[in-house]
Formats: C-alpha cells, structure tokens, sequence
C-alpha cells in the first residue's frame, strides 16, 4: 500500500509513520505531499500552544477522520516536544487506518519492543496499578488484554527479583560466542558456521578471555556485583568441551564472587552440539541452566529452515541434559515457520508437554531484513494473520493448563500478526538475564562477537549502547580496542 501524507512534511515522522503503516499492510510506503491515483491519502495536522496539543487526521475522499489532545508542557526541551508531537500524530493516524481496514491494533500505537518498560515507569513513579493502565488505554490505544497481559509479567518479574529497582549498581553480564553448526534460514544473529574455522575460533577465544580478564579485574576493583551472566550468540556450545572448560575457569578466576551470580545460562540452542562431555564440564562448573531450542517438532520443517538436526535429536538431547544435572532447562519455538499452520504448531505443544521444561518461549516469526528468508521471501509459504493469531491463543491457553506463567516479552518490527514473543516459565524458573535484558534497569556488558553493551546510568537511567564488531576477523583485529571503551564508559558510568 502506498500512503501519501499530507499537511506534515518533517522526514523525522516517515519512520514512525512506516512503522504505523506495517501494522496493517504486508507491504507499505509512506510518501511525504505526492498525490497518486492508487494507495491512500492521510491529511495529518497538529497544532501546539499553551492550550495544549492538537492533531487531527483525514482520509481524503472518505469519510474517515480522527481528532486527539493533550496537555502539553511549554517548557519541554525540543527533543521531547518532537515526541509528544509524534505521540499525538501516531493516535491519530493509527485511528484513521483503523476505521479504513477494519483491523484493531492490540497495542495501539506502541511499536517499540519492551512495551513492558512503560507500565514499569508509571508504576515505579507511583501511579497506581488502576490509573496506569487507564493512561495506557487512553493515551496508547493499548486494550485491556494487553495490558493485563503487561501486568500480569511485571508481577511476575517482581516476584522473581523482588529488588528490580534496586539493582542499578549491579551489572549484568553477556558473552557472545559467534559459531554456530550451520546458519538458519531466518537467522540474523552474528553466527558463522563453525565448520573448517579452527583457526579462527582459536584467535576468538583468546581475544575472549582476555575480554572476560580485563572486565573481571575493573569489577572487581570497583567492588561492582554481578547478577547475572548469560552466554549466546552463535550457539555456545559449537565450541569444543575442552575449549568450553578454558572458558568457565576463565570466568570463576576473572570475574568476582561467581558463585554468589544469581544466574548462569549457557545457550545450548541447537541440540546438534550437545554432548556427554560438554554436559559435564557445565555441571563441573555448576552451569545448570540451560537453553534447547526445539522450534518445531516437524523435521520438514527443521529441514526447510536449514537447522540440520532432527526432532529425535532434539527429545534425545534434552533426556541427556536432565540426565546429566540440567535442572533448569528453556525451549524456544516459532509460531509462523514456513509450510506450518495451527496442527502443526499444537503439535509443538504437545510434544513440549510430554518434556515440561522450566520454560518456554513463545517466538513469532519475524522477517528481519538480513535474513535469508527475507530476501527469499518468496520460497517460504507462510500462515495468514489469523492463524497467527489462532497459534498464539493457542500457545496462551496451553501453557496457562499446564502452570506457565508469562513473564517477559518483547516485539519486533515485521512480526507476523503484530503479535509479540513471550518468555513462560514455571513458578520461580524464570530468567533473571531475560528480565534484566528486557527491563533495562541495570547496566548489561556485553562480551565476545556481536556482543551489544548498554549501559545504564545508575542514577539518570540514561542509556548509552556501544557493540562489539559481529565477524570474528575484525573482532579479533580489534578486541583490545573494544574492551578499552567499554572500561571506558564503566569508569564514567561508576565513578
Ligand atoms: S542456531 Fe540460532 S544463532 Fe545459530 S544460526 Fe540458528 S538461529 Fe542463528
């Protein structure tokens, strides 16, 4: 669909506006004045003074409009008038394609990924659970499903880590490992296939554990706590068990008071790489939490997406685990692969029940730019919205029968449906790493390829990301350089 916009021509709202217009369409442009016989024209106009904040919206030749205000704070600085603005010309753009296409948008006009991250800021600000969510649905457009669903997750958080508003001081940490058997179809994490790169992944670790020195000898003379630590990537475990022993001892010598982290996870996402030995050296090291992404129990479907291991081996893989200490264990799936629809993804639901790990987590397929898929969209046949929408109640309702609760999510841009992934877990197994991720109350280190840094001001709460190169070249090129500013940016942040 192409939108012509008319009576705003500012670039800065052809982001936001695309992003409004994905929501609805498979495919969309936004254009800023041209008028053209096919698509759509939107008039959008706002209006600002000391009686507050105006914006309407038109449909031309129908008759389709839209009004909404607000109070607006003269004083602001002109960053955050720009985002009231947008704010209040997104309610009304998001009203007019409503009315348009009939379909109601769930989350109204939020398209940011940690929707969560709101309802936390008004709370901890002191509003009450009721006039929150009254400002959510007002102001956002968000329904009443949502936002129970929000609520219901951040009682959960805060079940889980009671102290999330206090954990500023603390840092969490996360090793990126870029290797990875084979690369997936829809993948755009930083991944290599690992195959004939020995030397490579040789020169990476070290460039690693040097990485893990340098951090570990700041925290600890700082005398800065670590929560959590989560090992991605990649697939962590592609690496040789003798390579994954090197690096644990690396982590208890470097890194401070390792057994009082409240949580290590090492992803072990593709069962291809789990092995007896590599097994033990996690439980030699005390690393019981584990991650096996089964995303489908159909082989075809592993196979259409360039997984290269089997259903048999991923059931085989996690008997092994439990069998080999693995007391915590999380299984991804993706509602929206290629060629399945609602029985296949029940069936994904039923085979989980015949394993009940301690967590699940519901993904929906999105196609990223950078993946295959995406730039082959047309080889992948894949579920309409409203059987998108049928797996996802689907999955609700199942892991509601058999006691998960929800307790993180987050969105994505082109994700099928506009729909969400959502992290369940049995009572008292969730990830503390997925709450700190998602919450962003505390500064996270990123280590290792593609590993991304932000960091959190303890006492403003403003964010500063900083990346580490994605390819292991560069990465081991330059991994001194890239420890150096991370020191950096720690010394400025803890002072
Ligand atoms: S296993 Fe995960 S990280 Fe590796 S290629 Fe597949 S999706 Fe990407």
């Amino acid at each position: 669909m192409r939108i012509s916009i008319k009576g705003i021509y500012d670039e800065r709202f052809k982001r936001p506006l695309e992003h409004i217009a994905q929501l609805f369409f498979e495919e969309s442009e936004v254009v800023f004045g041209e008028t053209e016989n096919e698509g759509l024209t939107i008039r959008l106009n706002y209006q600002c003074d000391h009686t507050g904040l105006r914006a309407s919206g038109v449909i031309q030749q129908s008759d389709i409009h839209a009004e909404y205000q607000k109070v607006f704070d003269l004083h602001l600085s002109e960053k955050e008038v720009f985002k009231q603005v947008k704010h209040t010309v997104s309610y009304v753009y998001l009203s007019v394609l409503q009315q348009y296409t009939g379909i109601i948008q769930k989350w109204g006009i939020l398209t940011g990924i940690r929707p969560t991250k709101l309802l936390h800021k008004k709370l901890q600000n002191g509003r009450s659970k009721e006039a929150a969510h009254a400002e959510l649905k007002r102001d956002y457009l968000i329904h009443d499903e949502k936002i129970e669903l929000m609520q219901h997750i951040i009682d959960q958080q805060l079940t889980a880590v009671p102290d999330l508003y206090d954990l500023q001081k603390e840092v969490s940490i996360y090793i990126g490992i870029p290797f990875c058997p084979t690369k997936c179809a829809y993948c755009t994490f930083p991944a290599y296939a690992i195959k004939g790169q020995a030397g490579r992944v040789g020169s990476f670790l070290s460039g690693l554990h040097y990485e893990m020195r340098k951090i570990g000898e700041w925290l600890k003379q700082h005398d800065i706590k670590i929560t959590t630590v989560y090992f991605g990537g990649g697939t962590p475990t592609s690496i040789t068990a003798e390579e994954m022993d090197l690096l644990y001892e690396e982590m208890y010598q470097s890194f401070p008071n390792v057994q009082n982290i409240r949580e290590i996870t090492v992803e072990a996402g593709r069962p291809d790489t789990i092995t007896e030995e590599k097994l033990a050296v996690l439980k030699k090291w005390n690393i019981d939490r584990i991650s096996i992404n089964p995303q489908s129990y159909e082989n075809e479907t592993l196979k259409a997406i360039g997984r290269h291991h089997t259903v048999e081996e991923t059931i085989e893989k996690y008997h092994l685990s439990r069998k080999h200490g693995m007391t915590n264990i999380n299984m991804d799936l993706i509602i929206g692969l290629p060629g399945e629809g609602v029985t296949e993804f029940h069936h994904s639901l039923q085979e989980t029940e015949k394993l009940m790990p301690e967590s699940l987590t519901v993904h929906t397929l999105s196609f990223k730019r950078a993946s295959e898929m995406t730039k082959n969209k047309h080889k992948y046949k894949v579920a309409d919205r409203t059987e998108i929408v049928e797996m996802m109640a689907d999955a609700v309702s199942w892991t509601e029968q058999h006691g998960y609760h929800p307790y993180y999510l987050y969105r994505q841009k082109n994700i099928l449906g506009n729909l969400e992934n959502i992290g369940y877990s049995l009572p008292g197994q969730e990830s503390i790493y997925n709450i700190m991720i998602m919450e962003e109350k505390q500064t996270i280190i990123g280590i290792g390829c593609g590993a991304a840094s932000k960091f959190i001001d303890p006492n403003t709460g403003k964010i500063t990301h900083f990346a580490n190169p994605k390819d292991p070249k560069t990465y081991n090129d330059r991994f001194e350089y890239y420890t150096e500013e991370k020191l950096r940016y720690l010394s400025q942040l803890f002072q």
